[in-house]
């Protein structure tokens, strides 16, 4: 007579270590995203820094030419060329329409025009305001979210969009691209 060992197949808890590290990372955090043109070619790379006296956006990148362009927060965090429509609307969590100038406005994914100078190089620190990275509203929600620049300068007030034109540059900001 032989004995047969019981052999026990342990559920496997696949959703406490995504848990555990999605708490531990609400209180001082740095993501990058790296910024793609519609061609797939490398554009330069933002970061988004949790500090003590704010949240900070910072830039680094290459333009087409000089001049002034539209740089929104997108709610999906798909970059996928040539026309980064995969990242969705403006961030907008408020439900509002868009634009600073717009008395319905604005979206929370709406950011100041950049400007590139005759190098072509966008360089900037912006502080955001009302930022949330975490929970359910958050711009690091399931799906991630995205910096996308414009072909044109926003007009800050025109739903949905600023009349900024074509998405020229995209990055996707994700959890994993925490560090
Ligand atoms: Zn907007």
């Amino acid at each position: 007579m032989r004995n047969y060992l019981p052999i026990f197949i342990l559920p496997i808890l696949a959703g406490c270590t995504t848990m555990q590290s999605a708490k531990a990372v609400e209180v001082s955090e740095v993501i990058t995203a790296d910024l793609a043109r519609a061609d797939g070619s490398w554009a330069g790379v933002a970061t988004i820094s949790q500090r003590k006296d704010g949240t900070f956006l910072s830039l680094s990148a290459e333009a087409p030419a000089a001049g002034s362009y539209g740089m929104h927060l997108h709610a999906v965090g798909k970059c996928q060329g040539p026309d980064f429509t995969s990242a969705g609307p403006h961030w907008n969590p408020d439900m509002k329409q868009h634009g600073r100038d717009n008395p319905m406005g604005a979206h929370h994914g709406d950011l100041p025009n950049v400007d590139a100078a005759a190098d072509r190089k966008i360089t900037l620190e912006y502080k955001l305001s009302d930022f949330m990275l975490s929970g359910p509203s958050g711009l690091l929600d399931a799906d991630g979210g995205a910096l996308v620049i414009h072909e044109k300068a926003d007009d800050y007030k025109t739903d949905p969009s600023g009349n900024s034109g074509k998405r020229i540059i995209c990055g996707v900001f994700k959890s994993g691209n925490r560090g």
